[in-house]
């Protein structure tokens, strides 16, 4: 049988979706013009809330300055190699000093993407005899990073205490057989849900347990915390995370991620990661951009103020006219509505093409069936205005939704 054939009967879950005419638009929709809140779509301006730029500084002029400077002073992929071998320099080292020196740790090391680069911390950090434990909501690359771990792992409930507990009576038990170690993984903000993670609450665990804490903190460096350092820092716990892990695809409008911790972990990790070993180093651009992104997040506090009077108006105004938030802690907006793949894609078709408002939509299986959820990341780039409309549209969309306008027309692209 060919190999390809079965992709026939099956596409997988978001395969089944698929456009390949490219006539539908929820699905590789194209954004066009300059990163802002206002962007172009089919020949639209829309309202965009769904931009991995929490602190506006994709399009800042410092940062584009800086990028193209770095690129006519390197080129754009300087130097050529590994860190190991001809791909290290000084710039690297700086920014590595700068981001653990931010978030209060000994030692830094850079990743080239977050996806990769968290897979293969864990890859390294644990052997056959080691257990890890992993909050349930984890992301799809800490799942995968879990893939490669041959010994034997636990998942707890999400946020559930009495649940992580459990599985850490069982982790410990059997790594003592093994004569291993337990780690624990969750996340500061969770992406999609907007829920913060109980740090805290992990970390007092530690009285009764031995386990190592690495946190993902994603969504939650340069959005949390007083000075911006993370979901750790705002529940006053950094000297309990063991490992701290954020990627620059969120608040650093950029490519990269890094890790922090003590010394001699790090130093561990720069001789055991095999994303850094055996790949290209972060090109210089992407080095330098992140200085001056990372010198703009510690010098203008006003930029994450501005994003939270963003968030608090959006959640609270949706919230006061009846909208479902779910548990967000955080800048993530989740919006909870009901209703299947019809009703969803319908209702998006009509909210980019109608009400000029692109947000991202998340069915099964990322939700549970009959759930759709319309994700709305703010910026510090958005206005009032932007959020008064957004609320109002949005008024307009869940009536339509629950008249059941979405579920038998077949509305128009
Ligand atoms: N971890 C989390 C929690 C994420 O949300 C993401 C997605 N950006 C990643 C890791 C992967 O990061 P990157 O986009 O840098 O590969």
């Amino acid at each position: 049988m060919d190999l390809f054939e079965k992709f026939n009967e099956d596409r997988g879950p978001l395969g089944q979706h698929s456009d390949m005419d490219n006539t539908n638009f929820y699905m590789f929709p194209k954004l066009e013009g300059p990163i802002a809140p206002r962007m172009q779509f089919r020949g639209k301006e829309v309202l965009t809330w769904s931009l991995n730029n929490y602190l506006g500084l994709g399009n800042m002029p410092e940062v584009r300055e800086a990028d193209t400077k770095a690129t006519e002073d390197w080129g754009l992929a300087y130097p050529m190699g590994a860190r190991m071998m001809t791909g290290n320099t000084k710039y690297h080292e700086q920014l590595e000093n700068e981001l653990g020196d931010f978030v209060s740790k000994e030692s830094c090391m850079l990743l080239n993407y977050g996806y990769q680069g968290i897979m293969s911390i864990i890859d390294a950090i644990v052997n056959r005899k080691d257990v890890v434990v992993y909050d349930a909501e984890c992301h799809a690359s800490i799942i995968d990073g879990l893939r490669l771990h041959v010994g034997k792992r636990f998942v707890y409930l999400h946020n559930d205490m009495e649940s992580l507990e459990k599985q850490l009576v069982r982790a410990e038990k059997l790594a003592k057989e093994n004569g291993g170690g337990v780690l624990v993984i969750t996340e500061g903000v969770f992406g999609m849900s907007g829920s913060m993670g109980n740090l805290a609450g992990v970390i007092e665990l530690k009285k009764k347990f031995e386990f190592r804490l690495l946190v993902d903190d994603a969504h939650g460096f340069g959005t949390m915390g007083k000075t911006g350092a993370g979901t750790d820092e705002h529940q006053n716990c950094q000297a309990g995370v063991d490992l701290y892990f954020s990627t620059f695809a969120k608040s650093m409008a950029s490519i990269g991620a890094f890790v922090a911790g003590s010394k001699n972990v790090i130093e561990f990790l720069k001789y055991n990661v095999r994303s850094q070993i055996f790949a290209k180093s972060l090109p210089m651009p992407l080095v330098i951009g992140a200085l001056k992104r990372l010198e703009l997040l510690r010098t203008r506090p006003e930029m994450k103020d501005k994003l939270w009077t963003i968030v608090n108006a959006i959640q609270s105004g949706l919230r006061d006219k009846g909208f479902n938030l779910g548990k967000t802690q955080s800048p993530v907006t989740p919006v909870l509505l009901n209703g299947g793949w019809k009703e969803a894609a319908n209702m998006i078709t009509d909210l980019r093409n109608n009400y000029n408002i692109f947000c991202s939509m998340i069915v099964y299986p990322v939700v549970p069936k009959g759930v759709i959820m319309l994700r709305i990341i703010p910026t510090a780039a958005h206005s009032l205005d932007d959020v008064k409309e957004t609320i109002t549209v949005f008024e307009a969309i869940k009536e339509k939704l629950d008249a059941g306008v979405y579920r038998d027309a077949e509305i128009s692209q």
